[in-house]
């Protein structure tokens, strides 16, 4: 009995038993057709004698409830696309017993799995690659808070996976994919011959090795599924609006054990109504008096998401100057803060009345000799 056998060979079949058929069942029908087909009833006749080797080999596995369930397990195994293997493949098996029966691998020499895949080892044959998922990309729109110290947020995704309802099989269940007999499971077939023989994908399979004679209802025999997802995502403090970050990992699944993919998410940053962002540091625009800019004075700022702080705008400040708050910037990779740059906007009052009026006039007067626009002249002449 080698491997191929153990795979292809559907014991149930044999029986004519159904696969979720008791033990006794098992055993009832077993007696009935060893009767039937027994050498000694049937003298001279080779085919019955077949007959009888085949029941007895599937009783012998069915019976004994370690070895069933091995044996259920090792098919179902097969059918989960581990047939799919690399090109050009001619009849070598493409897939990795190593990593699924090692467990169970020479335990006991008495006919467990190790012991009937070993035939199969041997061979040589190309083991199956396992496949990286694919980088999955999306989009998050952050509000500027939450781009400043960074956010965990929940991100929808939908990707494909394999179908539930057959494991990803594609067969109806109950049933199981075969071989495909034209490439022998390998996916790819030859074509031409010698420096000029081309691999392609097998025609009979659709390069899948192997053939779902009763299509699952739920996925028509693809073994896929689209599946939507909710992920918790950790967007890192200080992202930019329009970066594009990359999770590692945290894209769509591996096959056969293959790392998953990258997800990269595009993030969007929702302007603030204060705020603005250059770099690690946060800007604000913050208006002063022309008292204030003239004399000086302290100012207060507000932050974002903390106390305001104050700041000492120096006697004489020209509009558009910027002062720095330490500290009260964006959140750095590292955890530092950048700095909040303040730029001082001098108002001009649109109206002045009463006392201010009275001031503002005395003011014009006390300084009536000087022109702000005589150096402007000079130069103009100079040139
Ligand atoms: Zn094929
Ligand atoms: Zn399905």
């Amino acid at each position: 009995m080698s491997g191929k056998d153990y795979v292809e060979k559907d014991y149930y079949k044999v029986l004519g038993v159904p696969k979720d058929a008791s033990a006794t069942e098992i055993k009832k029908t077993y007696r009935k057709l060893a009767r039937e087909f027994h050498p000694d009833a049937n003298k001279g006749d080779t085919k019955a004698e077949e007959r009888f080797k085949d029941i007895s080999e599937a009783y012998d596995v069915l019976s004994d409830e370690k070895r069933r369930k091995e044996y259920d397990e090792a098919r179902s195994l097969f059918a989960n696309g581990g047939f799919r293997g690399g090109p050009g493949g001619t009849g070598s098996y493409s897939f990795d017993f190593g990593d699924l029966f090692s467990g169970s691998q020479g335990g006991g020499g008495s006919g467990g799995i190790g012991d009937v895949f070993g035939g199969l080892f041997n061979r040589g044959g190309r083991q199956a690659q396992p496949r990286r998922g694919s980088d999955v990309e999306t989009e998050v729109t952050l509000s500027f808070e939450e781009a400043v110290d960074g956010a965990t947020v929940p991100l929808r995704m939908t990707s494909q996976a394999p179908c539930r309802l057959c494991n990803g099989t594609g067969a109806k269940s109950g049933t199981t994919p075969r071989v495909c007999p034209t490439c022998v499971g390998s996916g790819t077939v030859s074509r031409g011959q010698g420096a000029f023989a081309l691999s392609e994908p097998c025609r009979d399979c659709r390069g899948r090795g192997m053939i779902v004679d009763d299509p699952c209802p739920d996925c028509h025999g693809s073994g896929r599924a689209s599946s939507a997802r909710t992920m918790q995502v950790r967007i890192p403090a200080g992202v930019q609006d329009a970066q594009r970050i990359r999770l590692k990992g945290k894209g769509a699944q591996g096959e056969r054990g293959g790392q998953p993919g990258d997800l990269y998410v595009t993030v969007h940053v929702d302007s603030h109504p204060v705020f603005g962002r250059k770099a690690d540091n946060l800007t604000v625009t913050v208006p002063v008096t022309f008292p204030e800019a003239a004399l000086g004075g302290t100012i207060e700022v507000p932050t974002l998401n903390g106390p305001s702080v104050k700041l000492k705008l120096p006697p004489g400040s020209a509009n558009g100057l910027t002062l720095r708050a330490r500290g009260k910037g964006a959140t750095r990779k590292d955890g530092t803060r950048g700095d909040l740059l303040v730029t001082v906007e001098v108002v001009v009052p649109q109206t002045v009345t009463g006392d201010a009026l009275t001031a503002l006039e005395q003011y014009r007067e006390a300084t009536a000799s000087d022109d702000p626009r005589a150096a402007l002249f000079r130069a103009a002449k100079g040139a």
